[in-house]
């Protein structure tokens, strides 16, 4: 191309001929599709620690698909007996009491102690905000780069019931690939409390000061499932605050019945962004599994909670089953509008449905024998 630019007489910047624009997508790109895992390249992988293998297996366990959930169900059965040996620590406590920052440094020095972590999270209501909010990478920079630290957002899909007992299954696979420190993180706000309680050995409860009422929107439900509350932003002119918030929650907490474990839970104070008395909080949680391995409560809490777990997913599937199950559906929605024209009870109407239900599986039954 011509420029007035390229006569000789110009003195200006010239300009150079270039070369032809370059194609948006690399052509030497190829598509790669991942190979697909039997149960044994899971389950051995897994076992490795193969953090790759282990993610995928996640995602299985996560997924609604049928035939994914059948895969996954098998590698857990196989990772079970890897599993157990770790503590499982819960951490709740209201958005901006400073969960995040707090578990980033909480994993750090879990991590100088020679520990391999896992940090999942309960968060059933990422579905409305499309994509969890809770366990993202990006809120815990220091941790998500550490090759000892797995971090996984809680899984999106479905129930509470649902969520919870994924991230449970969750934990057994991290065990098997050799994490011995889980945290589990939830929001303090709802009920996914009592879900986290279900599955970890200690229940930690951060809380802020100096908001006015000490107790803030944390239901007493909370404080009281809680094994010790940690007391976050102890810095600057916080300090006094914090220290009265300590005082006023350790009178609260003296009201309370005492703990299945007997364990007085105890209050502390610190600083998750300053990084102090971080290794207050956790001698207290020391303190703890030192005394529960002692008196024999941890080994009898995490029965309780495999019973628990047997229960729920019991009654997860029939639930589901129940309610997907198309006839009955169109039938509920019939009985749904004669209940409110008042035509018939509740009760008779359930029991309708649910006559009609039990019927159903006795025909199918009878058609396979
Ligand atoms: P989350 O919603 O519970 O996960 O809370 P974040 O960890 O995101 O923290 C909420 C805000 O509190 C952020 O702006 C943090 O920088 C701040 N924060 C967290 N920990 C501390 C602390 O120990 N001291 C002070 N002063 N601020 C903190």
């Amino acid at each position: 191309m011509q420029h007035p630019e390229n006569d000789k007489a110009y003195k200006g910047l010239a300009v150079n001929s270039g070369v032809s624009s370059q194609p948006t997508v690399n052509p030497y790109r190829q598509l790669r599709r991942r190979r697909q895992l039997s149960v044994n390249d899971y389950v051995e992988g897994i076992l490795k620690g193969d953090v790759s293998v282990l993610g995928r297996a996640v995602t299985l366990v996560e997924s609604t698909a049928e035939a994914h959930q059948s895969v996954a169900q098998e590698v857990i059965e196989k990772c079970l007996p890897h599993s157990g040996h770790s503590r499982r620590i819960g951490i709740t406590g209201v958005p901006g009491a400073g969960k995040s920052t707090s578990i980033d440094v909480f994993g750090l020095h879990v991590l100088r102690q020679g520990h391999k972590l896992a940090v999942l999270a309960i968060d059933p209501s990422s579905e409305r905000t499309h994509g969890s909010i809770l366990g993202d990478k990006t809120r815990m920079e220091k941790l998500s780069v550490q090759p000892d630290a797995f971090i996984r957002p809680s899984p999106s899909a479905g129930s509470l019931g649902g969520v919870a007992r994924k991230t449970r299954e969750t934990i057994v696979l991290c065990e098997a690939a050799g994490y011995d420190r889980i945290f589990v993180e939830t929001v303090g706000v709802g009920q996914s409390e009592t879900a986290v309680h279900s599955m970890v050995d200690f229940f930690l409860l951060i809380q802020l000061a100096g908001t006015g009422d000490e107790l803030q929107g944390i239901k007493r439900g909370i404080m009281e499932m809680a094994d010790g509350i940690a007391i976050n932003k102890c810095d600057g002119d916080n300090v006094d605050r914090a220290k009265l918030a300590a005082a006023q929650f350790r009178n609260a907490l003296h009201l309370f019945p005492p703990t299945p474990s007997k364990w007085r839970p105890e209050v502390v104070t610190y600083s998750g962004y300053y990084e102090y008395d971080i290794d207050k909080v956790w001698d207290m949680i020391d303190r703890y599994f030192e005394y529960v391995e002692r008196t024999g409560y941890f080994e009898r809490k995490r029965q309780e909670q495999e019973k628990y777990w047997m229960i729920e997913t019991i009654n997860e599937q029939l639930r589901s089953k129940f309610y997907n199950t198309p006839e009955v559906a169109a039938l509920l929605e019939q009985k749904e509008l004669r209940v409110l024209n008042n035509e018939q009870s509740s009760f008779t109407a359930a029991k309708d449905v649910l006559d009609f239900y039990f019927e159903r599986l006795r025909a199918e039954a009878g058609r396979c024998d």
